[in-house]
């Protein structure tokens, strides 16, 4: 992939990206400027839930954008107390926080956490994550994630975070006591390469943390707002945490996140917690748009339809047990390695679709994608596999 550093030396290096610029989006395609048709299958990382510019949120936008951008997160709005109230009880939760990106989500979750426990469990401050977690690029969200490329950066790292093995409740008890005052999981790894947590485990883990007193957060950002064919990929298990929190769908790809908790342990007073962008009209009428299409009657089934027929095509080319995740969160492994350039040859065939690291693909679509955007890209999928086994591509 060529690096568009050389391109544009004016944008800082944080990222190899490919030599096109694109500058319109439709449901499932993206276009170039040229006017090329991209198939996307990544869809901003996530987080056009409902597509490219789907025209229910650019109507509830540009409606907002002519009452109400900003009337200070010190004051109320409408769009913000609505979206509140009916994201909390599509969570269960008691009270919501609005920022503007998962990581700024996580860190509130985490300072919550140790606000909580100066209050119940003074002394104790250590928080326990997985290894191979991602929780965002703050100092104090990468310090919590497990990710392996983090453990040198940024050094030194903000302090009482503990790491372990993810699924392994024999680790987690070894760990977890009086100096725990949270644990803090994804239900399924995104960034560590679509990795559910096992059927228990979260449910063991839960258990612990009562035991203990220690508060379980779940990271939903990746998971969240029906990625998973459930509203909350928890559900699934079972599992009802203390602190959630919520990001990239949930704005169809405005920038929008939420800290979300249950009443005892919303301890934040005045001057703890807050944000400019905080609960903004603009952001949180687009969220609220977003979560009324993904509650409508049958959206959800219809993500699990679409993930099952598209499961089903994945598993003729790659086989069944290379098949993992749940909803139109999906990964195919590449035992040998590989996941990259696979990757880059889909580009150039104008599909777009993502290896977290090279041993794996994922496929994020927007969750209202169709049969035929599947099939198209499961054509490109085969013919890349045909030549990747004849080794035509190294
Ligand atoms: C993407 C992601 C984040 C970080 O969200 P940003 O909006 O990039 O800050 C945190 N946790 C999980 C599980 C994610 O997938």
């Amino acid at each position: 992939m060529n690096n568009s550093d050389d391109k544009y030396p004016i944008l800082m290096n944080v990222a190899a990206r490919p030599d096109v610029v694109f500058s319109r989006g439709e449901g499932n395609w993206l276009f170039d400027k040229s006017g090329n048709a991209y198939l996307d299958f990544v869809q901003g990382w996530a987080v056009n839930s409902l597509g490219h510019c789907p025209p229910a949120l650019v109507r509830t936008l540009t409606r907002q954008a002519k009452n109400l951008w900003n009337a200070s997160p010190a004051f109320y709005n409408k769009p913000m107390v609505e979206l509140a109230a009916s994201l909390t009880s599509a969570c269960c939760m008691d009270q919501v926080f609005f920022a503007s990106s998962g990581a700024e989500a996580n860190e509130g979750a985490i300072k919550l956490a140790r606000k909580w426990a100066q209050i119940h469990k003074p002394q104790a401050f250590e928080i326990v994550t997985a290894t191979g977690s991602f929780h965002g690029r703050t100092l104090a969200t990468m310090s919590a994630s497990g990710k392996p490329s983090f453990e040198m950066l940024f050094n030194p790292k903000v302090e009482g975070f503990c790491k372990v093995p993810f699924n392994d409740i024999d680790a987690m008890k070894t760990v977890i006591g009086k100096n725990t005052i949270a644990v803090m999981l994804e239900p399924i790894q995104g960034e560590a390469g679509v990795i559910p947590a096992t059927s228990h485990y979260l449910k063991e883990v839960a258990a612990l943390c009562k035991q203990h007193n220690t508060l379980l957060i779940l990271d939903e950002i990746q998971t969240g707002i029906g990625r998973t064919g459930k509203f909350l990929a928890a559900e699934g298990y079972g599992v009802s945490p203390d602190i959630l929190t919520l990001g990239k769908g949930l704005g169809g790809g405005a920038p929008l996140s939420a800290l979300l908790a249950k009443k005892h342990c919303c301890c934040f007073v005045p001057g703890d917690q807050g944000g400019t962008f905080s609960g903004n009209p603009l952001l949180t009428a687009v969220g609220m748009e977003v979560l009324n299409t993904v509650n409508t009657g049958g959206f959800l089934t219809e993500v699990k339809t679409m993930s099952c027929y598209f499961q089903g095509l994945l598993k003729s080319l790659f086989g069944i047990e290379s098949v993992r995740g749940e909803g139109l969160l999906l990964a195919v492994n590449f035992p040998q390695g590989g996941a990259n350039k696979f990757v880059e040859r889909a580009f150039e065939k104008r599909v777009l679709i993502n290896a977290p690291n090279d041993y794996c693909v994922r496929f994020m679509p927007a969750l209202n994608v169709s049969k035929q955007a599947i099939d198209e890209l499961y054509v490109t999928l085969q013919t890349l596999l045909e030549l990747s086994n004849k080794s035509l591509f190294k």
